[in-house]
């Protein structure tokens, strides 16, 4: 019998953290069949891998590409950097569940992220069938919002939760881990997630701990109170008896930059006295979130309507000014820090003449300061605008890299470069986050094997979602498996030109598919949606 690939003469990293073998990797329909040196059997197709690495696939800890499937499918620029699967339904934002009559509230909230998408679903295992149909040509691994859950049982208000709200929410969160969820995430900074309490969390947790399910937490301040956040998903994963992801580990604001340390230090004894604790960061000093973002949580209190009346209103946008404006040049808020105006750039947004522009440089184009053009800015866009923000330090990224318990996700959407005009200024990590972890941080940095660094992008996650068939090349497994040059794979996308794709990534295996051949994309729906088995 022939296999239907086969990768040959290439170094095999195998996603456990071992040390790299010369051997040849078989597959069979959507499996590994065999690995070992001198592999002889016949073949439909033979790659060579001469002085390449055959690695797994890369596994995405961390992604917002749901809602984009709709429009990109093909998660083009995702696939390229050698990802196979990503973890979506992050930071409390899913599209589903959808509540009867609640799906404006959905689309407001889905509009912020800049996706438009005809909802024609409301239960998450209706949403996880249409996302089958697309077929994408990723794997996707999908937990729910707890925004959504919130949206759907309680609505975009801010107030406390109670006993029928619990139930319903706790029905809704049941009924997503029936179709397929992982667990579920929150978005503590993001309203609606944000107006939850600690006891909350804790009883949606314990719902699903005994199914397994996981905790995936965008924690409720990474800057000024960072230390205490990390310590309350800790707790949520300890009193909700589940295992625990800090998402983009980091911490926001100069003033803050110190407490890195501690942080990890949390990680480190939380994990020593038995706590499933780890987490997920991207390789880049800045971040990226929505610019409505930058606004106190109660300014989003009963949805985008309500937002954009206060931000309309003199007297509110006097006392939003006030609480944020510090020493009357820098913005500060729970997620950020304290950050200068010249160290926010608007990523996307409807006028694309504003894409690249710092807030300071709009402030001066436009004669206002800078909170009154960014306030402005929210308004005229309704509250959608992209922004990239420069609130960490370039030697904590390295720090939490390096870190035993940290893996790779990059936060990002997909995009496909496609034909025509590229709009917007999105970050560089929806393209280079994970050769950029190859090839500067392990190659060029010597921060870790690259051995370590493959762990970090394949078996790690693989064993944080309990996953048993991928993240590692062994027979038997699904086969999703990634060729790179170790010499030159490299991240080519940069903050000014960010439509880049890498180099040095030569063949990308989706369940047994080439679907990038010698750097040559072609989508094909290769992709499926995964459940917890
Ligand atoms: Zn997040």
């Amino acid at each position: 019998m022939a296999w239907s690939l086969l990768v040959k003469n290439g170094w095999v990293i195998d996603g456990s953290g071992a040390p790299r073998v010369q051997a040849d990797v078989a597959v069979e329909g959507d499996r590994i069949a065999a690995v070992g040196p001198g592999l002889t059997g016949e073949a439909t197709r033979t790659i060579d891998a001469t002085g390449r690495i055959v690695a797994p696939g890369f596994i995405d800890a961390h992604s917002h590409s749901d809602l984009f499937y709709f429009g990109c499918p093909s998660s083009e620029s995702k696939v390229r950097q050698g990802v196979t699967t990503e973890v979506v339904g992050m930071c409390s934002f899913s599209p589903a569940p959808i509540a009867p009559g609640r799906a404006q509230a959905v689309r407001d909230w889905a509009g912020g992220i800049g996706a438009s998408v005809d909802f024609q679903w409301e239960t998450f295992g209706q949403y996880l069938d249409a996302l089958r149909s697309l077929r994408p040509s990723i794997n996707v691994v999908h937990f729910v919002g707890h925004g959504a859950l919130r949206l759907a049982a309680i609505g975009p208000e801010n107030r406390p939760v109670t006993p029928d709200d619990m139930r319903a929410m706790t029905r809704l969160l049941d009924e997503a881990m029936d179709a397929g969820a992982y667990g579920y995430s929150t978005g503590l900074v993001y309203a609606p997630s944000a107006y939850s309490v600690t006891q909350e969390l804790v009883e949606l947790a314990r719902s699903i701990s005994r199914r397994g399910g996981l905790y995936f937490s965008h924690v409720r301040g990474e800057s000024a109170m960072v230390e205490d956040s990390i310590r309350e998903a800790i707790r949520i994963g300890e009193d909700g008896d589940v295992g625990v992801q800090v998402a983009h580990v980091k911490v926001g604001g100069r003033e803050n930059w110190g407490k890195i340390d501690s942080v990890l230090r949390l990680l480190d004894d939380a994990r020593a006295r038995g706590v499933d604790v780890s987490g997920d960061v991207y390789p880049y000093h800045a971040g990226s979130t929505k610019m409505d973002n930058l606004l106190p949580s109660w300014v989003h209190d009963g949805g985008l309507a309500k937002l954009l009346e206060r931000l309309a209103d003199r007297p509110t946008r006097r006392k939003i000014v006030e609480e944020c404006l510090v020493d009357g040049e820098r913005w500060r808020t729970a997620s950020q820090g304290a950050i200068g105006f010249d160290e926010i750039l608007i990523a996307t947004c409807r006028r694309h003449e504003l894409e690249g522009l710092t807030l300071a440089a709009l402030a001066r184009q436009s004669g206002k300061t800078p909170a009154e053009a960014m306030m402005d800015l929210l308004l005229t866009e309704r509250a959608t605008v992209g922004m990239v923000s420069f609130s960490q330090r370039l030697e904590n990224v390295a720090k939490v890299l390096a870190h035993p318990a940290i893996m790779i996700g990059s936060d990002s959407i997909g995009l496909s470069e496609g034909v025509g005009p590229k709009h917007g200024k999105p970050h560089p990590r929806m393209y280079g986050t994970f050769p950029r972890v190859l090839g500067e941080y392990a190659r060029e940095q010597k921060l870790f094997s690259l051995e370590t660094a493959v762990n970090k992008m394949t078996g790690m996650p693989a064993q944080r979602l309990r996953m048993k068939d991928r993240g590692l090349l062994r027979p038997g497994l699904a086969a999703d498996i990634t060729v790179f040059d170790p010499a030159t794979v490299k991240d080519e996308a940069t903050f000014g030109d960010p439509h880049r794709y890498p180099v040095g990534i030569t063949h990308v295996i989706v369940n047994g598919v080439v679907v990038v051949d010698d750097g040559t994309f072609s989508a094909a729906g290769t992709g499926r949606v995964l459940t917890p088995v």
